[in-house]
């Protein structure tokens, strides 16, 4: 399935931005034939689980011409998107983005951070 992330087959160079083009070709005359979607497999960079989407065929294909994910797949959750363009899982998105005890955590083993901190209430 065209996606922006099929893996191409080793030993096979490809420029990035002709793979782009026909892969948008592609997405365009499966959109014209009805396919509203596609189904994209992502390998996650950080814990290498797979992560299975479906994508809209047609904003994937604007997406794939340069068109901002945001305008591409205006309907898209966030999560998706970070997934679509970093390969990130949900999990890994979770533990990366939005932990706010690790963030406490962080400011407070940040001598730095407590110092502005102190600084700050003494004012
Ligand atoms: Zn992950």
């Amino acid at each position: 399935m065209a996606s922006r992330y099929c893996e191409l087959t080793e030993g096979h160079t490809v420029n990035m931005t002709q793979e782009q083009e026909e892969q948008a070709k592609i997405l365009r005359a499966l959109a014209k034939m009805g396919v509203a979607y596609t189904v994209t497999v992502i390998h996650c960079p950080s814990c290498e689980i797979l992560t299975r989407l479906m994508v809209g065929t047609l904003g994937s294909a604007e997406w794939l011409e340069g068109a901002s994910i945001q305008d591409a797949m205006p309907d898209m959750p966030a999560t998706l998107r970070e997934t679509l363009i970093s390969g990130l899982c949900f999990r890994c998105q979770e533990e990366i983005f939005s932990s706010p005890e690790d963030e406490t955590a962080a400011i407070l083993n940040d001598p730095e951070t407590m110092e502005a901190i102190r600084e700050a209430q003494a004012e």
